[in-house]
């Protein structure tokens, strides 16, 4: 078998395309293939999608070169000069080559591979050293298995979002990342946590999918809000405040609360039985290690404010055990009258906060859910970051997330 017919078999090169040549350079341990057309060949243009084949060649674009599968241990690279042809409709165009995309600098089974080692590589540089790519051609890669997934991605009905924020560097902007709980997938990026970044999302979905989405679970943000009030059908009816960050509002609450009594005691020149407690707070009641019971219990029986904010704290909880809106209102305005008498003013400010927000508070309810879903993908998202090895930019941090987390069809047909 001749080395040309070798490759044009192994590549599944199809007439009218052939290999016209083979160079070997055993010392730098690569394959150059050059590939040709048939000279009477007719072609069609790339944008008339199924007209016939009538269009004669007009010219050749320059040489390009495209890296293929590695031929044994040779790195392998293609060489032609795609035809050009003149529609009638839309002017010069260059024809589609079978084996690439246009303007990627490697053909379709190379491009699938570099996809595949950066899904399962632990860092990108890993996947750029096997695939003897460089950090930028990789993300190339990225950024338009990116494209072509979010392109081909179809517009189905989300009943249940959540909106998240993530910083993609200490002291950098946040990101605003829109999820399908259902699916748990990221659906929209935006780079800033403005009313904009939200509301871009929302202003892209069709109207049956604004129409569709039930609920939206997010933090007591008030750029958030405006925009799915304004960007949905009966948007105010669709927000559910995400329960794991009023906790945290609260939690924060009982440690603030725990600073300034041990401050207090400090002060005034006692000892503070609060010194090296504040982890025993932070956990809820059936959290907290066994070997911590007898000390936190010395704790609790000196009737301290910290002990009552924590117990403010835990009774809250049971809010999301509720399913009916009549009793957890009244579950509510119970406890918001303990909190408000309290004395303790951070947990008095949380109560105020949630008082004010207290319809997409109680709407769990109704539509039990959370950034949990949200939470597992930050979890995914931070890996995403350590294998990234830093971004250079925002963007790359927003393609990352969508090449890893999107559940985006990424490869070249
Ligand atoms: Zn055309």
């Amino acid at each position: 078998m001749q080395d040309t017919k070798l490759f044009e078999t192994i590549l599944g090169l199809q007439p009218p395309w052939h290999i016209s040549r083979v160079a070997l350079d055993t010392t730098g341990e690569r394959v150059d293939l050059w590939v040709e057309h048939a000279v009477d060949e007719r072609w069609t243009c790339p944008e008339c999608a199924e007209a016939p084949a009538i269009l004669a060649v007009r010219d050749h674009a320059d040489e390009r070169v495209w890296r293929h599968l590695d031929t044994c241990q040779y790195q392998t690279f293609l060489h032609a000069r795609v035809p050009r042809v003149d529609c009638p409709t839309h002017g010069v165009r260059q024809v589609r080559a079978p084996w690439a995309e246009a303007r990627s600098r490697f053909t379709l089974l190379m491009e699938r591979l570099i996809i595949d080692l950066i899904l399962q590589c632990s860092t990108v540089t890993g996947a750029c050293r096997i695939a003897g790519i460089t950090w930028d051609e990789a993300w190339g890669v990225m950024g338009r298995a990116v494209g072509r997934g979010r392109a081909r991605k179809a517009a189905r009905p989300i009943p249940y979002l959540g909106v998240d924020e993530k910083a993609f560097r200490k002291g950098q902007r946040y990101h605003t990342i829109v999820c399908d709980l259902g699916q748990a997938t990221v659906e929209f990026v935006a780079e800033d946590r403005r009313t904009e970044s939200l509301a871009a999302y929302y202003t892209q979905l069709t109207e049956p999918q604004r129409q569709a989405v039930q609920a939206v679970a997010m933090d007591m943000w008030d750029p958030y809000i405006r925009a799915t009030r304004e960007g949905l059908t009966d948007g105010h009816t669709r927000i559910v405040f995400d329960r794991f960050h009023i906790m945290r509002e609260m939690t924060k609450a009982v440690d603030t609360v725990r600073k300034q009594e041990h401050r207090g005691f400090l002060r005034a020149g006692d000892a503070s039985p609060l010194t090296g407690t504040k982890y025993l707070w932070l956990f809820s009641d059936e959290r907290r290690p066994a070997r911590h019971a007898e000390s936190f219990a010395a704790l609790q029986a000196l009737n301290l404010k910290v002990g009552r904010a924590w117990a403010i704290k835990e009774a809250l909880r049971t809010l999301w055990t509720y399913r009916q809106g009549a009793a957890v209102r009244r579950f509510f305005t119970r406890w918001y009258g303990w909190a408000r008498r309290s004395r303790l003013e951070p947990v008095k400010q949380v109560a105020a906060i949630l008082k004010r927000h207290l319809d997409g508070v109680l709407r769990f309810a109704k539509h039990p859910i959370t950034n949990g879903v949200a939470e597992g993908l930050n979890s995914k998202i931070m890996s995403i970051k350590r294998k990234a090895g830093g971004f250079r930019n925002p963007s790359n941090f927003t393609t990352a997330i969508y090449f890893h987390c999107g559940g985006l069809d990424l490869y070249p047909r």
